[in-house]
């Protein structure tokens, strides 16, 4: 499959527009989680992206966290990990690595680019063209001197 050449989605006004290019309703919910994502930039479960917008004072009910943001995944205009524990939304939906970070379980973003020799080689490996890739990395965090 051919993958179309899309612009990518760097601030929250490029994800209002998406949104907006693809006729899906802009409720003040919608926004709500959208806003919310841009924000926090972490990979938040559901229910924190519940309770953090009811701390905020806004009125959203579990049933539209849930479907708003299906909606906005299922268009790749968040991002959303599956996890064994339940899924995480973020809110950068190209590709990008990871950093676990297994004392905090927090999932950080990292833009990671390897170097073309080390590509060729896992193309002359595999007989795959590369055309995309996300890494995972894992560890502890490390005490700043
Ligand atoms: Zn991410």
């Amino acid at each position: 499959m051919q993958k179309e050449a899309v612009v990518k989605i760097r601030t929250l006004e490029d994800a209002v527009d998406r949104c907006q290019a693809l006729g899906m309703r802009l409720s003040r919910q919608r926004r709500f989680v959208l806003e919310l994502l841009w924000q926090a930039k972490e990979h938040l479960s559901a229910r924190e992206i519940y309770d953090r917008l009811n701390q905020q004072g806004k009125a959203i009910g579990h049933t539209s966290v849930y479907q708003n943001l299906e909606a906005l995944s299922s268009q790749d205009i968040i991002e959303c990990i599956e996890r064994s524990d339940g899924r995480l939304y973020g809110n950068i939906s190209d590709s990008h690595s990871h950093v676990n970070c297994l004392d905090t379980n927090q999932i950080l973003d990292v833009d990671v680019e390897l170097p073309e020799p080390l590509l060729r080689e896992i193309e002359q490996q595999t007989g795959v063209r590369i055309t995309d890739y996300s890494i995972n990395f894992y560890g502890y965090r490390q005490l700043k001197e």
